[in-house]
C-alpha cells in the first residue's frame, strides 16, 4: 500500500479484522502508549470491532497530559516577567496549573504568548522581537526533541540570544518501566509509537520484552497499521512470546533515527523528570546540556519548581497509569468537558478524556 487512504480503506481493513478475530486465543489487554494511537482507535471505531475480551488501555504517551502542574505553574511564572515572550504548540495553552488558570488566562491578561508550529517559528520570533527574550516551550517526546535540538543549534551559530528553552522533555522508555513494575497493572502486550520509534528504533523495546516477558509491537496511526500490529500482538500472546516486532517499517528501523540521535544528545542530557500522575521517574527527561546553558530557560531565570497539586477532583493521575478510564472520573462530562476542560486530559487533542467525550467509550 503506498497512499494514506488505502490504509483507512474499510474493504482492505475488513480482512485484517478477520484475521485479528482468528489470532486471538484468550481475553488480553494491551496498552497503546502513545496519545495519538488512542486518538487513532477511537477515531476509527475499533475498539468497537475488538474481539471479545481484547481490551485497549490508554497510557502515558500525551505529552501535554503528563507535563506536571509544577511545570506549568513554571510556565505560567515566565509568561508573568517583563520582556518575557512565550512560543508553544497549541495544545498545552489552555492547560491550567495549580490555580486553574492556564497561558490562555495569562494572554487574556496581557502576557505575551504566540503559538506555533515549529520550534524555528519561535526563532523567528525571537529574531523580529530583540527587545524581548522568547522562551519555547519544550514539551513532548522522542519525535518532537530533534527538531528542537536543531533549533537551538541554529540559535547558537546564528547568535540569536534573546532565545531560549524551557525543557520538559520526556523520553519514553522509563516511564513504561515504572508502569510495569507496578503489579495492579495486568497487561499482556504493548502497542509501542510509532512516530517515537521512527527515532528511537525499535530496539528500544527489548528490555521491556525481556525483563517484563511483554509482547511488543510497534504501529503506525491508521487503522489498517493499528491492526496489524494488534495481530502481531494477539499472535504472540497465543504462543506466550515476548518480543519486539515491528508493524510499522515504513518509518521505523531497529536502529532508529542516528542523526536524530545524535543531534539529542549534543544538547541534552538524561534528568530525573516529574511526570503528572506517574511522579518523579529517574532519567525519563531531557535537560540541556551546560554547553548551551544560554539556551536554557530554567537556568537563564534560576526557576525553581514547587510541588504542585493537581485540579481538584481530577483523576488523570490514575487514567495516564491505565487505572482508570476517563467515565470513572465524577467530573467528567459535567464539570470538566473540551470546552472548560478541568484536567489535561481533557485539553490536549490526544488526551484519553477529550478522546472518550469525542467519540463515546
Ligand atoms: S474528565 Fe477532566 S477532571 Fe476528569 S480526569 Fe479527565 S481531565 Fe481530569
Amino acid at each position: 500500500m503506498k497512499y494514506v487512504d488505502e490504509f483507512r480503506d474499510q474493504a482492505l481493513a475488513a480482512p485484517l479484522l478477520e484475521e485479528l478475530h482468528r489470532s486471538v486465543s484468550r481475553p488480553f489487554r494491551v496498552m497503546e502508549v502513545c496519545g495519538t494511537h488512542t486518538m487513532a482507535i477511537f477515531r476509527s471505531g475499533l475498539r468497537s470491532l475488538l474481539p471479545e475480551g481484547v481490551k485497549l488501555i490508554s497510557g502515558p504517551g500525551c505529552p501535554v497530559c503528563v507535563t506536571s502542574a509544577s511545570h506549568i505553574d513554571g510556565i505560567l511564572a515566565m509568561a508573568e516577567m517583563d520582556n518575557v515572550r512565550i512560543a508553544l504548540f497549541g495544545d498545552l495553552f489552555r492547560v491550567p496549573g495549580s490555580s486553574g488558570l492556564s497561558l490562555a488566562h495569562a494572554s487574556s491578561q496581557g502576557a505575551r504568548v504566540d503559538i506555533v508550529y515549529s520550534p524555528m517559528d519561535s526563532l523567528e520570533l525571537a529574531r523580529k522581537n530583540p527587545e524581548e527574550l522568547v522562551v519555547f516551550l519544550g514539551v513532548g517526546f522522542e519525535t518532537t526533541t530533534p527538531g528542537i535540538a536543531a533549533t537551538i543549534m541554529a540559535a547558537k551559530n546564528s547568535h540569536v540570544d534573546n532565545f531560549a528553552v524551557f525543557s520538559t522533555h520526556k523520553v519514553m522508555p522509563p516511564p513504561l518501566m515504572a508502569l510495569l513494575d507496578d503489579p495492579d497493572l495486568q497487561i499482556d502486550g504493548l502497542l509501542c509509537p510509532g512516530h517515537v520509534s521512527s527515532i528511537i528504533g525499535a530496539r528500544a523495546y527489548q528490555p521491556l520484552a525481556e525483563t517484563y516477558k511483554l509482547a511488543c509491537v510497534v504501529g503506525g496511526f491508521e487503522p489498517a497499521d493499528i491492526l496489524q500490529a494488534l495481530i502481531l500482538l494477539a499472535r504472540q500472546i497465543a504462543r506466550k512470546e515476548a518480543k519486539v516486532e515491528n508493524a510499522y517499517t515504513r518509518a521505523v528501523s531497529w536502529q532508529g533515527n542516528a542523526r536524530a540521535q545524535q543531534m539529542v544528545n549534543e544538547i541534552f542530557q538524561p534528568v530525573d523528570m516529574e511526570w503528572r500522575g506517574l511522579g518523579m521517574i529517574p532519567e525519563s527527561g531531557l535537560a540541556i546540556r551546560d554547553s548551551y546553558a544560554h539556551f536554557d530557560a530554567e537556568k537563564r531565570f534560576d526557576i525553581k519548581l514547587e510541588p504542585a497539586e493537581e485540579p481538584k477532583g481530577c483523576r488523570c493521575g490514575e487514567i495516564l497509569k491505565g487505572k482508570e478510564q476517563p467515565p470513572q472520573c465524577p467530573l467528567f462530562g459535567s464539570r470538566c468537558t473540551p470546552t472548560n476542560p478541568v484536567g489535561p486530559c481533557m485539553v490536549s487533542s490526544e488526551g484519553t478524556c477529550a478522546a472518550f467525550y469525542k467519540y463515546g467509550g
